[in-house]
Parts: structure tokens; C-alpha cells; sequence
């Protein structure tokens, strides 16, 4: 979530406690608990102060001045009224907005909330003033279905908060995880695989299978495609040879091993595959890569070599490369198998 979205969601939050406290300033009056509906005031006014120091980015200061107000507001009610009333309950959804807040600071490089200290300090204000009301009794008496209503209204907003919250946390974490696993597994360059993912898909093979194939493919003569046209010309055609490989190798997993070298592993039919790739050589070799409206001829040299049982994935890979060695000293663009 960016800083944009966070504004917006802070926007909708804060209008929607500003009705609500309009809401409770209404009932408070009805029910003549005459010290609430005075102190709807300054929370009103708080939340309008909000608005501006949300369109601010004044964010870390605003979440602290609602959190202090809100917690005030929730004690002095329960004080009021007693906790038939259901105000003590926003204690429990306080508790996973601050954490979510944090969160976002976090995510944002802003000054982190310290929610572990708030939330001890909430637990207290709770204890505070659900035990007067225990000890004392609350300071206005109301009818109980007034206490009924306010009870179901206020656990309801309560189980919004919680719920919306707690989903947005998991969804945050879900989406962070995916990014992680993703910038883990997949080189930037090409978005093909990466080595270290290569590793585990043939790490995870059964250690007799023999079925499938690997092939180890490198790009001819790219030392001098770097030297001859630029570096980034050089990127242009990694992506290109990336591109067509992933393309062409259809039911094959493939990876950039390193520099401008690929590797391809399938379960596939051996002969099939030594077609597959002997094609795709011929289209790259066939159509040069074009960039900045210079073409450039880009040919590949590929080792390929079925699995025999016991053998070790070091050895296999080692194998392909010889067969990619003998290659490059026959005269280049070729698939040995
Ligand atoms: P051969 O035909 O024998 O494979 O020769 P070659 O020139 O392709 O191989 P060599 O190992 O001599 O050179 C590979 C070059 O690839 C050297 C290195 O600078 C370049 N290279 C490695 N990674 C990248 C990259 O991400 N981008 C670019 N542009 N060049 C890279
Ligand atoms: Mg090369
Ligand atoms: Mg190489």
C-alpha cells in the first residue's frame, strides 16, 4: 500500500469515527448524560483537525493524537455510563490498529509506532475504567434498552474494526511474502528464473530418476556483442534470448545460470527436446536482435544431456557443460548431445 492509498484509508476511518461521534453526541444528549455530550465536542473537533493533518502527511502525529483521544473518550464513557454500554470494547480493536500502523510506518521508511508500550497502556486505561464502574457503579443510570442498543452498536463498529484490520494485516503480509518469494526466485534482468531456484527444482528430483533432460545454452561471442554495441545493447539481447527461450521451451522449466548462460530442465522426451531446442537456436540465430535500430546477430551454443541413475545433479550439470564445451571449440551456434 502506498502513501496515497494509506491517506485515502485514513480519510474513510476518519470520517466514518467523525459521524459516529456526531452519532453519540445525539444519544448522549437524549439520554441527558450531560458530561459526554460536552466532551463530544473537542472529539469532534479533533477528528476535523484530522482531515487537515491527514491532507499534511502529518500521519505519525495524527494516529497519536486520535489513539490518546479515543482511549480518553472510551474510559470517560465507560466512567459515565458503566460497561452494559459496550464503550470498553474499543480497547480490543485499538489493539490491531496500532499494530497495522506500525506496520505501515514501517513499510513507509516513517517513524515506527511504538504499538506493543500502547497497547500495555490501553490494557491499563481498560482496567482503570471498567473497575470504577465495578467498584462504584456508573456515575449516570440509564434504562437498560438504551444500554442494550448501545451495547450491540458499539460491539458491531467494534467486529468492523477487528475484522478489517486483521484482513488488511494478512492481506499486507500475504502480498509482501509473494514479492519476497518473487524477488528471490526470478532474475531481474530477464524475469526468467533464477539460479538459486534452478538449484532447488533439481535438488527436489528423485536421485534414480533418469527420465527428462538438462541442457546448458550460452549466448556466442558475447564479449564482443557487449564491446561492439554497449552494455545496454548487450541487456537487449539477454532479455530477447530470455524471451524466445521461454517461449519455445514449452513444459520446461528455465533459468539464467549466470552471465549469458541458461539453463533448461525438463521431463520431456529427450529426442523431442533435442528438436525443441535445436529450433529454438535456429530462430534466434535466424533473426537478430534489434536495438537502438542496429541489428545484432546473436547466435547460441547449447550442451544437452539426459540423466543417468545415481548420478549426482553436480555431475549432470557437469556433463552438459562439457557437451556445451565441445560445442563452442566446433565452431559455436550447434546443440551437442
Ligand atoms: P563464448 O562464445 O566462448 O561463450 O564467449 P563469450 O564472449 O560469450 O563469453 P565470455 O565468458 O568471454 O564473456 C561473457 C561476457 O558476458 C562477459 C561479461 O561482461 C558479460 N556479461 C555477464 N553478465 C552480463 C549482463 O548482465 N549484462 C551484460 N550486458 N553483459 C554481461
Ligand atoms: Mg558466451
Ligand atoms: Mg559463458
Amino acid at each position: 500500500m502506498d502513501l496515497k492509498n494509506i491517506k485515502r484509508v485514513a480519510w474513510i476511518v476518519n470520517a466514518i469515527i467523525l459521524l459516529l461521534v456526531f452519532g453519540l453526541m445525539w444519544f448522549f444528549h437524549i439520554c441527558e448524560v450531560t458530561f459526554m455530550v460536552w466532551f463530544s465536542i473537542p472529539t469532534a473537533l479533533i477528528y476535523i483537525v484530522g482531515f487537515v493533518l491527514i491532507k499534511k502527511n502529518m500521519l505519525d502525529f495524527y494516529v497519536r493524537m486520535v489513539y490518546m483521544w479515543l482511549t480518553f473518550y472510551m474510559a470517560c464513557s465507560t466512567v459515565c455510563l458503566g460497561y452494559d454500554y459496550g464503550f470498553h470494547l474499543y480497547c480490543f480493536s485499538m489493539i490491531p490498529i496500532i499494530f497495522a500502523t506500525d506496520y505501515m510506518a514501517y513499510r513507509l521508511k516513517h517513524k515506527r509506532v511504538k504499538a506493543k508500550a500502547i497497547s500495555f497502556a490501553i490494557e491499563a486505561v481498560y482496567l482503570i475504567c471498567t473497575g470504577y464502574p465495578a467498584l462504584f457503579g456508573p456515575i449516570y443510570q440509564r434504562d437498560q434498552q438504551i444500554s442494550a442498543f448501545f451495547w450491540i452498536f458499539n460491539a458491531i463498529t467494534v467486529f468492523g474494526f477487528l475484522i478489517y484490520y486483521i484482513s488488511y494485516l494478512m492481506h499486507s503480509v500475504i502480498q509482501t511474502e509473494e514479492k519476497l518469494v518473487e524477488a528471490a526466485h526470478i532474475d531481474q534482468l530477464t524475469r526468467l528464473y533464477n539460479r538459486h531456484y534452478m538449484l532447488t527444482c533439481l535438488e527436489e528430483l528423485p536421485p534414480d530418476s533418469t527420465e527428462g533432460f538438462l541442457a546448458i545454452a550460452d549466448i556466442d561471442n558475447f564479449k564482443k556483442i557487449n564491446d561492439t554495441y554497449g552494455h545496454n545493447a548487450g541487456d537487449a539481447v539477454l532479455k530477447t534470448v530470455a524471451q524466445i527461450m521461454q517461449s519455445e521451451c514449452e513444459g520446461c522449466t528455465v533459468a539464467r545460470w549466470g552471465g549469458e548462460e541458461f539453463l533448461v530442465l525438463s521431463k520431456g522426451d529427450f529426442v523431442d527436446g533435442k528438436e525443441m531446442l535445436d529450433s529454438m537456436r535456429t530462430r534466434i540465430a535466424e533473426k537478430p536482435v534489434v536495438f537502438d535500430d542496429v541489428s545484432i546477430p546473436v547466435t547460441l551454443t547449447i550442451g544437452l544431456t539426459v540423466k543417468h541413475p545415481g548420478q549426482s545433479i553436480d555431475t549432470w550439470i557437469h556433463e552438459a557443460d562439457s557437451k556445451l564445451y565441445i560445442g563452442k571449440n566446433s565452431g559455436k551456434n550447434c546443440v551437442v548431445i
